[in-house]
């Protein structure tokens, strides 16, 4: 099918170094489907957290090498570009930041203008990532987006002009009363602003989303899932016809514009993670800071530990994990570097499980790799679900 990976595409490098994630918490208005760990904008104490984040990251870092620094959120363009600048600058203090690090700031397209993204620029920041979410002014009103389609492709055009050559768009599809055709023309919106990457996200209602009670209100439903896996495949055929080759379930990329700092959670490499609510993994150890902004500001100026949960997994645990995310990327994985890693045979330990997922075309074992077919990739978790 056209658009699909090719089975001899180039493999992406798996990642030596660690990646640094840091999160912002603060929106201006909260979208209506939203479950993330944020809160709504308040100056004095974005102010109290950058002053927390900047000595807690050398504090608890460690002087390791590290390739990407990822600032999500939240609005993480909500800070100034000198409170970026003093973040990036703690990293610089704890870690060795490779040179040519990859640094992505998540960004919201009505906090932004030339002269914020050029200050970004200029504080160390190379990728941008927009939540776009759509094309259709329509659409984003029902999701509580303060931007409409033209902010978007101004914000676009803007991170050009503040010399932004690594700039990334998330959508998201399955929204409330959206057609097939309005989704496309969504997607060809996102085209027309020649990203380099795209994130492409399935709308999830958490229980008790505002979004979920407009919806009964105004009688919106979602398509069909037969729409649904429609709206997947002719929007992956199309982007690839752009030169954005799909890489992971949900992201594609032109050559060379992957996510170096997300590659590292799906070949399941560490990362450090600072701010609250904010996990990070390392050597199979997972941890989780104080979700609550004030009680991690609070923890971190009495010097306290902001972590709120770890665990180390057993052997069994981390090979299941590392198979969930690695069988993400469109290119699978390698049964023989997993053999290197885990001391385990993929294929020995849960061949028989998988093989009704090879019976029915959902998944392929070649070449010394197994990977997703694209309707595997439709049917991701059901395949994964063996190990879970
Ligand atoms: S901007 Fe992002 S993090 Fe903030 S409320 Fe909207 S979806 Fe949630």
């Amino acid at each position: 099918m056209a658009g699909w990976p090719r089975r001899h595409a180039p493999l992406t490098p798996v990642p030596e170094s660690l990646g640094v994630y840091v999160h912002v918490p603060f929106c201006s208005a909260i979208c209506h489907y939203c479950n993330f760990n944020r809160g709504l904008m308040d100056t004095a104490l974005k102010a109290a957290y950058v002053d927390a984040l900047v000595p807690h990251i050398p504090r608890d870092a460690e002087p390791v090498e590290v390739d990407t620094i990822y600032f999500g959120g939240g609005t993480p363009s909500l800070l100034d570009p000198h409170e970026i600048a003093r973040v990036l600058e703690a990293c610089h203090v704890a870690f060795r930041v490779a040179p040519d690090a990859e640094v992505t700031m998540e960004a919201n397209p009505e906090t932004v203008d030339v002269a914020r993204l050029t200050g970004f620029r200029a504080a160390g920041v190379n990728r941008l990532s927009f939540g776009v979410q759509s094309f259709l002014d329509e659409e984003l009103r029902r999701l509580g987006r303060l931007h409409g389609a033209a902010r978007a492709r101004e914000a676009i055009a803007e991170a050009r002009t503040a010399r932004f050559d690594n700039v990334s768009l998330d959508l998201m599809m399955w929204l409330p009363g959206q057609t097939v055709a309005q989704w496309l023309q969504s997607v060809e919106g996102l085209i027309q602003t020649a990203p380099d990457h795209a994130s492409l996200y399935l709308l999830e209602l958490y229980p008790n989303a505002p979004l979920q009670e407009l919806m009964a209100r105004e009688q919106w439903s979602q398509t069909p899932d037969d729409d649904a896996a429609d709206m997947y495949e002719e929007a992956m055929a199309r982007l690839a016809a752009a030169g954005l080759r799909q890489y992971e379930i949900s992201n594609v990329a032109r050559p060379g514009r992957e996510s170096r700092h997300n590659l590292k959670y799906w070949h399941d490499t560490g990362w450090l993670a600072f701010g609250c609510g904010a996990h990070g993994s390392r050597d199979g150890r997972r941890w989780k800071h104080v979700a609550d902004t004030r009680a991690y500001v609070e923890r971190v100026q009495a010097g306290a530990d902001p972590v709120a949960e770890a665990r180390r997994l057993d052997p069994e645990a981390q090979l299941g994990e590392a198979l969930f995310m690695g069988l993400r990327l469109a290119e699978g994985l390698s049964l023989e570097a997993y053999r290197v890693r885990f001391g385990q045979d993929v294929w020995t330990r849960y061949g028989a499980a998988l093989a009704p997922a090879v019976d029915a075309g959902l998944l392929v074992r070649e070449s010394g790799r197994i990977r997703l077919t694209p309707r595997g990739m439709l049917l991701a978790n059901e395949v994964m679900q063996v190990f879970v």
